[in-house]
């Protein structure tokens, strides 16, 4: 069965509807195939055509209906009928009803002239009306070389011929004198010449835009070529592009929101493929965990370890276990055995789920896993009703759902002792830096209020998390907060080298019991070292601190830790500037995101034994070496949260909403992961901020709502379509309150024989967020160069394999893709240009270091806005509705001189100002006469009382609230030097410290994926 995704005849091979045609090859062997280049069969033809006729229609754009729905616009994924009537001028209306077969691209029938090229450089096409031309017009320029390669007679009309050429583009950069030079130049309004960059072109009929929109296809830009003939073609080449022709994210967006947004989904279903992860959806937990928890790359499993050898499509699970439930959604139920503890499988050890089979009338059950058959204890014992199932099916959530927790025993707590609930230490830098930038003061009184925000168990009146200060540059000073005691004492710490904790009782206190010394401590911190001029500061030494302050208490916890300058202090751990720019793109690039080991691996260890998470807010002015600094925290589940030069009027609102959601986001301590699979495949590589000291025991110090950890599966013997593919991802934590629970997340997904069905379910998301983190860690091994050959070379075997295999024979210049991977490519390509991965000295290696780790850590959303940023236009917004306008396209060209934008990425978010912004819309939102007197420092929109003001603000404060981390705001103005922050994340653009544009990036991987074909 073959089955068609995203078609096309690439840009450079593909010509717009109604605008001199296709390739006959859509679909097909090309009418023409090209024979060897350097041959030109010359021919009178060629230079016989004195009157240019008007262009006919027929693309033969069929819309693979395996995509999906009708064509959402008219023309869309339809053939042209035929040619116009001679001499007619315009475009062609599309035929109702003339879609192909579904799943086959389509032929054009009567395709008038037409050019096929190949090339192995880059390919150009030329079609239309060919005047009488000669190639010495064509050879001499730059960079190109021409060859007639075949030429037909084809009678489409009165003085037609259709003539094939092919161009051999040796420059890339001479494709737009190409077609300024020939077509204008030489006055023959009816050629036109189109080239990988100047065509537009549907492309599988869903990707429909403005300018191929509506019947008649009298889209801007559409008409005019032929109708004002070599007016288009003298203008910028840039104006041909059509960027709407390439398969577009913000439309694969919104069909999937368009078709099951608001939905219920059930988890019922083995192998179901969820809505995307921007799709707005209900789940109802019926036996699989929903995808917020466990999202795959794939939903059916190849049947071999072959298949999946050929195809090289990751088979990989993104699990985030403590994943934010919605409120109209269940929450986790806790299943108690009392003293049992939860029923698990005797051979393979998986826990009771509803994959386990019921036998026996009820007194066994056979293991989903491994197949084990086990007795089913005594006191758990059930009829099973006359379908087999037992009769308390529905009452017991490990029998019917796909999430669920146990109450855990002792025999599941370290030593067998029952946890304690976890502590928050708060660890202060009071360098002379942080006093200065005021930074001190302002943790200090946020501290005061935040510390009524710690997270509780639900419906308990208070949190059992307790708390404990340290403050520090080059030595540690610890604060005795006993609610008996009337003042704070302090205990000093300056042997940094065996750190030790001078105080148990009364360090780690409970915030409602000791508040009033607390708050007598955090008054007093900022003063007491107002006249400091300590500048050096310790590191390693306050995470020891930290640990063995939680070693002596017994429990887990976080450490918070609020750092500005490099540890240069003489003391373990101590680092110093190795930033080297010279590095850069060449072998020993690597050693740049390498961490420093020795001291700060030992600590990881150290931290995660004991179940403590560390997290990082640097405000660095300079080189802080985050690859080093930022390690014991991206292995114990912990964040790295960066403020350069921060200053507090400007950053201290968006650091403190940063703390906030830090502090109060839902967490589990000391846990211990373990993924389990049914017989034939295996969990073989772990991504995350996780820590492992064997190949299957995944330990986190701490993981919390955002957290995500990537899981590979390879196959380690044949998967049975019958049985599909069973995993269960057992999560033992210490909850907030000091319980100790497993938290159970099932999925089952399809297996099959037919990579079809692999292609079918594939979820282009979740492999992004694989990709993007195979390579960050890659990328410590392999120089950069490598790491994105291997991805692109990947890429193309995926897609090479499906056009081999899945998709129905077609001309080799079709790029072929498959339906659930349409937009993979811009996603790869975005990666590409991601700053860890791009190699350019003017990015900081800070940034890179933190962008790789924060990214290790993401789930499925975050990779996706990342690598896909939503930019949304706001200057027509409806301020009467609440929706937030629809996102267009990540590009520069989607900007227009009178428009205001909102881009973000979940990191950064921009507000873009174009030069021609109207006054009035200015002054509504910034409350100040013009453009030119709005403050790019801005951090925050003021409170205006009008329409446009609090339909604005009321967008920004909803894309916050959903993010895992506040964003700063940004302002940006049109061609302001601010500007070039914001660029960097139109995705779909060339990259502005390298990287191909999107249109570029698919000629690029169209080519290899010949290359693998061949
Ligand atoms: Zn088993």
């Amino acid at each position: 069965m073959s089955q068609q995704g995203y078609v096309a005849t690439p840009p450079y091979s593909q010509a717009q509807p109604g605008m001199g045609g296709y390739p006959a090859g859509f679909g097909s062997a090309p009418t023409s195939p090209p024979t060897a280049m350097g041959h030109p069969p010359m021919g009178p033809h060629s230079s016989q055509m004195a009157h240019p006729q008007s262009p006919l229609a027929g693309p033969t754009m069929a819309g693979p209906q395996s995509m999906g729905g009708p064509p959402p616009m008219g023309g869309m994924g339809r053939p042209f009928p035929g040619p116009p009537p001679p001499g007619a001028g315009g475009f062609q209306q599309p035929g109702p009803g003339a879609a192909g077969p579904p799943g086959h691209p389509q032929q054009l029938q009567g395709t008038d002239s037409t050019v096929t090229w190949s090339s192995t450089v880059a390919i150009t096409k030329l079609y239309g009306f060919v005047g009488p031309f000669s190639m010495s017009q064509i050879k001499p320029i730059p960079g190109i070389k021409v060859c007639f390669q075949s030429r037909d007679r084809i009678n489409l009309g009165p003085c037609i011929w259709e003539l094939t050429v092919e161009l051999k583009l040796i420059d890339c950069t001479a494709k737009c004198v190409l077609a300024n030079r020939i077509a204008p130049g030489t006055g023959y309004q009816s050629l036109t010449l189109w080239n990988c960059l100047c065509v537009t072109g549907q492309f599988g009929g869903q990707m429909a835009g403005p300018g191929m929109a509506g019947p008649g296809m009298a889209g801007p830009g559409m008409a005019g070529p032929f109708q004002g003939g070599a007016a288009q073609m003298a203008g910028p080449p840039q104006k041909k592009l059509d960027p709407d022709s390439i398969p577009s994210t913000t439309q694969v967006i919104e069909d999937d929101q368009a078709k099951r947004g608001g939905q219920v989904y059930t988890t019922n279903l083995r192998g179901q493929v969820p809505p995307l992860v921007t799709t707005d959806y209900t789940v109802q937990d019926q036996g699989n965990a929903s995808p917020r928890f466990m999202r795959c790359t794939t939903y059916s499993f190849p049947c071999t370890a072959d298949l999946a050898k050929q195809c090289q499509v990751p088979l990989a699970t993104i699990i985030k276990p403590f994943a934010t439930v919605p409120k109209n959604e269940t929450p986790m139920y806790v299943v108690n055995h009392g003293e049992t503890g939860p029923i698990r499988c005797n051979r393979c050890k998986a826990y009771m789920c509803p994959y386990m089979q019921f036998t026996d009338g009820g007194r066994r059950y056979q293991c989903g896993f491994c197949n084990c058959v086990n007795e089913v204890p005594a006191f758990y014992f059930q009829h099973l009703d006359h379908m087999g199932k037992r009769v308390d099916f529905y009452e017991r959530p490990e029998l019917s759902l796909g999430s669920y927790e146990f109450a855990a025993t002792l025999d599941y707590c370290k030593n067998n002792k029952p946890a304690s609930p976890p502590a928050y230490i708060f660890m202060i830098d009071v360098s002379y830096a942080n006093i200065k930038s005021g930074l001190v003061r302002l943790v200090c009184d946020e501290l005061k209020t935040l510390l009524d925000n710690l997270p509780r168990e639900d419906g308990a009146e208070s949190s059992m998390v307790k708390v404990g200060f340290v403050t520090y540059n080059k030595i540690l000073h610890f604060y005795n907060v006993k609610s008996a005691l009337a003042q704070p004492q302090m205990m000093v710490v300056s042997d940094t080298a065996e750190m030790f904790v001078p105080l148990l009782d009364g360090f780690l206190v409970n915030f409602q019991e000791s508040r009033a010394v607390i708050n007598n401590l955090l008054d007093q911190i900022p003063d007491m070292f107002a006249d400091t001029n300590e500048s050096e500061t310790v590191f390693a030494p306050v995470i020891q601190a930290g640990v063995e302050a939680l070693k002596a208490a017994e429990c887990s916890g976080k450490l918070f830790i609020f750092h500005s300058s490099i540890p240069t202090a003489e003391a373990p751990g101590k680092l110093k500037n190795r930033d080297d720019k010279k590095l850069i793109n060449t072998e020993k690039e690597k050693t740049l995101f390498q961490p420093q080991k020795a001291v700060y691996e030992q600590l990881s260890k150290d931290c995660v034994s004991q179940g403590c998470s560390v997290d990082l807010f640097l405000f660095p002015s300079q080189y802080v070496d985050i690859a080093t600094m930022g390690d014991v925290a991206t292995h114990t589940g912990g964040s790295v949260f960066k403020y350069s030069n921060f200053q507090v009027e400007r950053d201290g609102q968006h650091f403190l909403s940063d703390l906030r959601k830090d502090v109060e986001k839902a967490i589990g301590f000391d846990a211990i992961m373990r993924v389990r699979t049914s017989t034939g495949f295996r969990a073989t590589d772990f991504f995350g901020a996780i820590h492992m000291n064997n190949t299957t025991d995944v330990e986190m110090a701490a993981v919390d709502c955002d957290k995500a950890v990537t899981v590979e599966f390879k196959h380690d013997d044949t998967l049975s379509e019958e049985t599909g593919a069973l995993m269960q991802c057992a999560l033992l934590y210490t909850t907030i309150s000091g319980q100790r629970r497993l938290r159970i997340h099932n999925l089952s997904l399809n297996c099959s024989a037919q990579l079809s069905e692999l292609y079918k379910s594939c979820e282009t998301d979740a492999l992004i967020n694989f990709f993007a983190k195979s390579a960050y860690r890659a990328m410590l091994n392999q120089p950069l160069k490598t790491v994105k050959e291997i991805l692109v070379n990947q890429a193309a075997h995926m897609l090479a394999c499906y056009r081999k295999n899945c998709a129905s024979p077609s001309a080799a210049s079709q790029l072929i893709l498959p339906d659930a991977m349409k937009v993979f490519p811009v996603y790869l390509n975005s990666l590409l240009k991601t700053g860890p991965l791009v190699g350019s000295a003017e990015l900081s290696t800070d940034d890179r270091a933190h962008q790789r780790l924060s990214t290790t850590a993401m789930g499925v959303e975050d990779t996706q806005l990342l690598l896909y940023p939503r930019l949304i236009p706001l200057h027509n917004m409806d301020v009467a509705s609440d929706v937030v306008p629809t996102p267009v396209r990540c590009s520069e060209e989607r900007l227009t001189d009178a428009g205001m934008f909102l881009l973000e990425n979940g990191c950064s978010l921009f507000l873009w100002l174009g030069q021609a912004c109207p006054p009035e819309m200015i002054q509504s939102i910034f409350n100040v006469p013009s453009l030119a007197h709005v403050s790019i420092d801005l951090r925050s929109l003021p409170e205006l009382d009008n329409p446009q003001s609090q339909k604005l603000r009321s967008i920004v404060d909803s894309l916050l609230d959903q993010r895992p981390s506040s964003m700063k705001l940004m302002i940006v103005k049109q061609k302001d030097r601010s500007e070039i922050m914001f660029r960097q994340h139109l995705v779909e653009d060339k990259g502005l410290h390298g990287g191909a544009s999107y249109m570029d990036f698919l000629c690029y991987v169209h080519r290899e994926i010949r290359q693998v074909l061949t």
